[in-house]
């Protein structure tokens, strides 16, 4: 903490994030923060936030970029949260649940990505 300066537009950035418990992709962040900052400062930003490891963002199944907010059980490197997206709604979220990276023999396997999709809770029903 403390890495990003609190500028306005990080502060308004981050009340996005708080408001929703799910995660946000790019392009609907350039587009609600239309009229406030462009997209060069949004990516800025977002890029600021994940380096000093509030955010932490994945590739969502049409190849777009989805951040999240980090929470401490997350920040183990060598565990993984799967992220899970839903087919129906669009709803894509991180998932409470950790997978551990697998050791392969020679490889120094040092990240890993896991996307699942399906339908969410409340499109099941
Ligand atoms: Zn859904
Ligand atoms: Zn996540």
């Amino acid at each position: 903490m403390g890495v990003v300066r609190k500028t306005k537009s990080v502060n308004t950035m981050l009340q996005a994030f708080e408001q929703c418990d799910t995660a946000i992709s790019t392009v609907s962040l350039v587009e609600r923060f239309k009229g406030h900052m462009n997209k060069t400062t949004v990516y800025r930003i977002l890029d600021r936030l994940e380096t000093e490891g509030t955010l932490h963002s994945f590739i969502g199944k049409d190849g777009l970029r989805w951040y999240a907010i980090s929470h401490c059980s997350h920040t183990n490197p060598t565990d993984i949260h799967p992220h899970f997206q839903c087919s129906e709604c669009g709803k894509t979220e991180c998932l409470p649940i950790s997978i551990s990276i697998p050791e392969v023999y020679k490889y120094n396997v040092e990240s890993a990505a896991l996307l699942l999709t399906g339908k969410c809770k409340n499109c099941i029903s």
